[in-house]
């Protein structure tokens, strides 16, 4: 047994749920690890756990201490900032410090061992094309491949996996022959960046001002502007500022589809290092960018919701783009908003936080609106182009072919002959939306979840879209015997094939799930419309974010009236988020853009405060009946979900929970609720809502419940607690 110093204790927060933190003691013969450093510590008989020395203590209330195994970071990982941040998360999302820690750590730094992180290539070209190609006469790849750095270098091999699987080794080749540069951080020409020599809009330049001219080095700054009104130009000029002041930049985008867009237009623009972060990197590339963030060998990180823990030599501000997005709260483990949590580490770095969007959350209005943020407008596009005209068309009497209207399709024909691009948006991947019985009404249902079955024609099968699981088409109804069982609805691949028959001569594109699996078919779509030429995009929620297609100049939306029916408060924010968002793809182009929605209800209020007033005055709107209602931004709520194969063991649960809790007039409690969908995977799904005004109470509430609940109620049920929900499905 090593000898241990006896008057020093480390706090150790480690991935376990019953404890934030455990004491250690630390050998003799070791060199005292730091606040947040790692360490490989013991666990029970015979575990070895990493965790994160988070203090030091004097003494510890346990006896016998166990001692910590190794060291594993001589400087620290994360600094005080970044713990901080991390204690005040885990306070908040009502989790084990430890659970956080493990939350914000990238996978290779919760490994035991502690091997050196492996390299990681960046490559530019070393010569002009036409040098390139005198060389590459033969070797048509490697032609291929330098082009392609030419045209968006510098770039990772593996961005070009849609030229060739081997576009690393062909890379390698290039370098030999002295075409191409590699290096380990992203490198940029002190002399790359290029001016567009933009004259700021007016919006543009007021909000730059406000924002730069800030007394409070903590400020919020909600840039509320539409689509095309220069946003990302305004977080450029900020970057640059920062890095006149050698200062870091965090942009956050909410998906990964997103991070090499915005990266290559900053990266164009500033003389720095930039570096992506998001979860299809491996883990090594993953760690090399905290370790360059860390040590300030990047100045900018553009990353998905993950990167808002990453450690920074000198944070200088944080972009959240998109904000209203709900990728940015995460959907399992710990529930965490990274939106949120970008304004608690701008306060605790003291920094600025600017949250973009052209349709922000009612959350983030709300603050706009009572003077907490700063509400920056942008209301006019750059280039002047008018707002899309919008046609509403009534889908009641009209007739289809494969879900699209006769005028839609002329449409659609015009803008195509015009040289333009067309998408066709609507949400439900596959071929129809239910299988129904024409005798009886009958509807294929999953066995395990509370759901339809949707055809996919192309597998010739029927998929539950909750688990997976997949049936074979039945020859005759199960209700009835009858053999008049048809689709219903329609999907993309529908729409898709419909579209594919009716304009043989453009190319028709679909991005959903069941069609872009990897980022090379990702890439290689989005090829084919970066190509210019006429082509119909079909697209679910894939495709609504703020991807630029400057060709497109026509947006069609198909079925959308099933928001209409929603039991979720928030189904018409989310709604009016996605018809704005989508027909903002329409009219970057020259020809003047053009939305049509097909909806059965051309005349509901949603509709006429949505387009013949403004988002603006939409939400103003709906914000008053939140108000009046008691709904959130002004009340707080929080869920709290269980799930079990048995309905009645999870109801006795629930109802245990619920009973348990003080009598507190702040706070109402619902449920147990069964979940909108009710069955998911073979388990019943149920829920206890809360929502308070005061979030105070609120919280204290659930901290008591789980002490509770871990005391006294049987502990059969897995359930968690999600704070702030985004959706109670
Ligand atoms: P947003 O992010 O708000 O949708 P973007 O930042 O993509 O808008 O800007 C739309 C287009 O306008 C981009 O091509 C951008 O380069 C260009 N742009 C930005 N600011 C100006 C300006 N002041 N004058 C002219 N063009 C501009
Ligand atoms: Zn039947
Ligand atoms: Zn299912």
């Amino acid at each position: 047994m090593r000898k241990t110093n006896q008057n020093q204790v480390v706090q150790v927060a480690l991935k376990v749920p019953f404890a934030p933190y455990l004491d250690y003691s630390i050998p003799n013969d070791m060199k005292p690890p730091v606040i947040g450093s790692r360490v490989v510590v013991p666990l029970g008989k015979n575990k070895e756990l990493v965790g994160l020395v988070v203090a030091f203590v004097g003494q510890s209330s346990h006896k016998n201490l166990k001692s910590i195994l190794a060291v594993l970071d001589g400087e620290p990982l994360l600094d005080e900032a970044c713990l901080a941040l991390l204690k005040l998360a885990a306070k908040y999302y009502q989790v084990n410090l430890g659970e956080m820690v493990f939350t914000a750590l990238p996978a290779w730094y919760r490994r035991t061992e502690n091997r050196p992180i492996p390299h990681q290539y960046w490559w530019r070209v070393a010569v002009a094309m036409d040098v390139a190609a005198e060389k590459l006469k033969k070797a048509g790849k490697q032609l291929e491949v330098f082009e392609y750095i030419h045209k968006h270098g510098p770039l990772q091999s593996k961005t070009m996996s849609h030229i060739s699987a081997s576009a690393a080794q062909i890379c390698r080749q290039l370098k030999d022959k002295g075409l191409v540069d590699s290096a380990e951080v992203c490198f940029l020409d002190n002399d790359s960046a290029v001016d567009p020599g933009f004259k700021l809009t007016p919006d543009q330049a007021n909000a730059l001002t406000k924002i730069r001219t800030e007394k409070d080095p903590f400020k919020v700054h909600l840039l509320d502007g539409v689509t095309g009104s220069g946003k990302t130009e305004i977080y450029i000029r900020l970057i640059n500022d920062l890095l006149q002041q050698k200062k870091q930049t965090l942009v956050l985008v909410p998906e990964i589809g997103l991070t090499p867009q915005l990266f290559q237009e900053i990266s164009q623009r500033i003389n720095g290092q930039m570096a992506i972060l998001h979860s299809g990197l491996s883990d090594g590339a993953r760690a090399r960018v905290w370790q360059h963030a860390a040590k300030g060998l990047v100045n900018v990180v553009v990353s998905t919701r993950s990167g808002i823990f990453t450690p920074f030599k000198n944070l200088g501000c944080i972009l959240v783009d998109e904000e209203h997005d709900l990728s940015y709260k995460q959907q399992e483990g710990v529930r965490y908003s990274a939106r949120d949590l970008a304004v608690l580490r701008g306060k605790i770095n003291q920094i600025p936080v600017v949250l973009g969007s052209a349709t922000p959350s009612f959350e983030t209005l709300n603050h706009a609106i009572s003077g907490k943020y700063q509400w920056l407008k942008l209301r006019a596009r750059t280039n002047q182009n008018p707002m899309p005209s919008l046609t509403l068309q009534n889908t009641r009497s009209k007739t289809f072919k494969k879900g699209l209207t006769n005028p839609s399709l002329h449409a659609i024909k015009n803008h195509l002959a015009e040289g333009n691009q067309v998408l066709v948006f609507l949400n439900r991947r596959g071929w129809s939306h239910k299988l129904i019985c024409h005798d009886c009404g009958w509807v294929a249902e999953c066995d395990d979840c509370d759901a339809y079955l949707t055809y996919h024609k192309h597998l010739n099968l029927l998929k539950c879209h909750h688990c997976e699981r997949r049936y074979s088409w039945p020859e005759f109804c199960p209700g009835c015997g009858s053999q008049e069982v048809e689709t219903m609805g329609v999907g993309t691949e529908k729409i898709a094939a419909g579209l594919a028959d009716a304009f043989t001569e453009y190319a028709v594109v679909r991005f959903d799930r069941d069609s872009v699996k990897t980022p090379a078919q990702w890439q290689k779509n989005l090829e084919v419309v970066r190509s210019g030429e006429p082509c119909v995009i079909v697209g679910t929620q894939m495709l609504s974010k703020g991807h630029d297609f400057p060709l497109l100049s026509l947006v069609v939306v198909v079925n959308v009236d099933n928001s209409f029916f929603s039991a979720d408060f928030r189904a018409t924010e989310y709604l009016a988020q996605l018809l704005v968002q989508v027909s903002g793809r329409a009219g970057r182009a020259k020809t003047k853009g053009e939305v049509i929605i097909q909806t059965q209800f051309p005349e509901h209020e949603f509709f006429q405060m949505l387009f013949q007033a403004n988002y603006e005055t939409f939400a103003q709107q709906q914000l008053a009946q939140r108000d009046a209602m008691g709904f959130p931004p002004y009340t707080h709520i929080a869920i709290i979900r269980g799930q079990h194969r048995s309905e009645r063991v999870l109801d006795d649960f629930l109802q245990q929970l619920a009973s348990g809790l003080q009598k507190n007039d702040d706070i109402s409690v619902m449920g147990p609720l069964p979940a909108p969908m009710q069955k998911r995977q073979k388990l019943y799904r149920m829920q206890l809502i809360l929502n308070s005004n005061d979030r105070r109470s609120l919280h204290q509430t659930i901290h008591q419940l789980k002490s509770l609940s871990l005391a006294q109620v049987e502990q059969k049920v897995a359930w968690f607690v999600d704070i702030d929900p985004v959706s109670f499905d």
